[in-house]
């Protein structure tokens, strides 16, 4: 076989532009590092940000991509535990190892981490360089669509339950149900949550939702607050998820919640938003919890609990794009003007137009 030289990149070059197709020299891997052929990388709504300058992307021009799965080609000498041809899923962070947030599992604090398609090149491309460390082996069952998309999204999800302590008989609102909600109806399911909510505004959302076996709400008719107490007989939910970004959902979330309850904040806004301390939080000992990324260490049951079916991606996925600089930048478009549901998954592998 003739070495691999030169591979296919889509790239953001400037921020406000469109992302380019660039030729690039493939990486060689280092002795503790592996370079996988990417099979699928997912579209995520951050890259519609990162692409409009809205977060700062460094430095450029940069392979978009933090939501990968492939197949390794080749890894360093180092490196034991995956070999040529393995099917792997990333986790987005690429990170040192060595110092005290790694050592202790809290390694989305390390200092010299660097998120791929953000600080380093991500997986819009046909091989994607990666510390070994990173890398998670994914079962056959899985396809790597799933595989790539379940490393962002359904990741963040499963923190966010982790962080809320969500145990089994509990009670469970999901505010927003897009591709973060519907992984984090099933995955409270997963944990075996008695009943979960799902608040939206998006009927055909909601519907995605109540086939995963959610109670739905649809909050253009209903006060989402009022109507989660009446269906827990006045109670309050236990944990309340705040998947959106906004002060009022973010007030909603915490105005829900039973005694003891626990809001998750995992949507991103710079507004504040109120609370009636007393009433809202103190009098319930009620918690407001933040949420940010998640851990490595939560990726092997999430993988697990996708192969048994628990967590069902297919109706998340809605639609396959080649490594085509066009069809990224439509999907990008598409998820700037927010009507996009589900995701969107690059196949390098499929012809362009
Ligand atoms: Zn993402
Ligand atoms: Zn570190």
């Amino acid at each position: 076989m003739s070495a691999l030289r030169f591979m296919r990149a889509v790239r953001l070059v400037q921020p406000g532009r469109r992302l380019e197709l660039q030729e690039l020299a493939v990486p060689e891997p280092g002795p503790n590092d592996a370079l996988v052929r990417v099979k699928a990388a997912g579209v995520c709504h951050s890259d519609a940000h990162y692409r409009a300058g809205k977060s700062r992307v460094d430095p450029l021009p940069l392979t978009l991509g933090h939501e990968v799965a492939g197949v390794v080609q080749k890894v360093g000498s180092g490196v034991s535990d995956f070999k040529a041809g393995d099917r792997v899923c990333l986790h987005y962070l690429a990170t040192c190892g060595e110092c005290d947030y790694c050592e202790q599992g809290n390694e989305q604090f390390c200092g010299l981490g660097k998120m791929i398609g953000k600080y380093r090149d991500g997986g819009y491309a046909e091989f994607i360089l990666m510390p070994a460390r990173s890398l998670f082996h994914l079962p056959d069952e899985i396809p790597f669509e799933h595989g790539a998309i379940l490393m962002c999204s359904s990741a963040t999800s499963m923190h966010a339950l982790n962080k809320a302590r969500l145990k089994a008989g509990e009670t469970v609102a999901v505010f927003g149900v897009g591709g973060l909600g519907l992984s984090a109806i099933q995955l409270a399911k997963a944990f075996g949550a008695r009943e979960v909510f799902g608040v939206d505004i998006n009927s055909a959302k909601l519907s995605l939702a109540r086939e995963l076996g959610a109670i739905v709400i649809d909050a253009a008719n209903v006060d989402a607050v009022k109507e989660l107490k009446r269906l827990t007989n006045g109670r309050g939910v236990d944990v309340a998820l705040e998947l959106i970004g906004l002060p009022l959902t973010m007030r909603q979330t915490v105005q829900s919640l039973a005694i003891k309850g626990r809001a998750a904040l995992v949507g991103i806004t710079d507004k504040t938003f109120e609370i009636a301390p007393y009433e809202e939080v103190l009098n319930k000992e009620a918690e407001i919890i933040g949420v940010s990324d998640h851990l490595a260490s939560e990726l092997p049951l999430l993988i697990e609990w996708v192969r048994q079916g628990k967590l069902n991606l297919s109706n998340i996925v809605t639609r396959t794009i080649p490594l085509d600089a066009d069809a990224i930048n439509e999907t990008l478009d598409g998820l700037e003007k927010f009507g996009a549901d589900g995701r969107v998954v690059i196949k390098p592998e499929l012809n362009c137009r």
